[in-house]
């Protein structure tokens, strides 16, 4: 069977390792999907959720805030800096989170560091809602 390993793990924990027909991941440049025997490369992804397509059963889907994905013949790495499985997500946190962000944003300026976080922790506030279909 043609499969490639799969492993995302963050500062804290290895979140996920399984085994793939397809990963699809979004790069800084757009949807890569990956299968076994691709180049290797490294890649910046954007905050996003990657999808692990498994030859058996249900497919996974792991929220992936940001980082870089390492493609070798036979295994994918995601190091993030922060990554949870779909059934991980405490919905109630990412909800408080995002109305945190959303009203950092409307009170400083664009051009104030502040601005920036908002706009990152709402990115991965929203990443982390729509995983969980809320
Ligand atoms: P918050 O403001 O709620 O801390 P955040 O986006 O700033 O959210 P991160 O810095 O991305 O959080 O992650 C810190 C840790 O908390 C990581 O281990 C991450 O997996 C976990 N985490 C953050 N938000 C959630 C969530 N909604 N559900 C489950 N785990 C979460």
């Amino acid at each position: 069977m043609n499969t490639i390993a799969v492993e995302i793990v963050t500062p804290e924990r290895v979140v996920y390792r399984g085994d793939a027909r397809i990963v699809v991941a979004r790069g800084m440049e757009g949807d890569l999907g990956v299968l076994p025997n691709h180049i290797p490369t490294v890649t910046p992804l954007k905050i996003a959720p990657v999808l692990v397509k498994k030859h058996e059963g249900a497919d996974d889907i792991i929220a992936v805030s940001g980082g870089m994905m390492e493609v070798r013949k036979d295994k994918i790495t995601i190091l993030a800096e922060s990554a949870e499985l779909a059934d991980e997500i405490d919905v109630n946190r990412a909800t408080a989170a995002k109305e945190r962000a959303e009203r950092r944003l409307a009170e400083s300026g664009r051009d104030n560091v502040d601005f920036k976080r908002a706009q990152s922790s709402l990115q991965r506030a929203m990443n982390r809602l729509n995983i969980v279909g809320k």
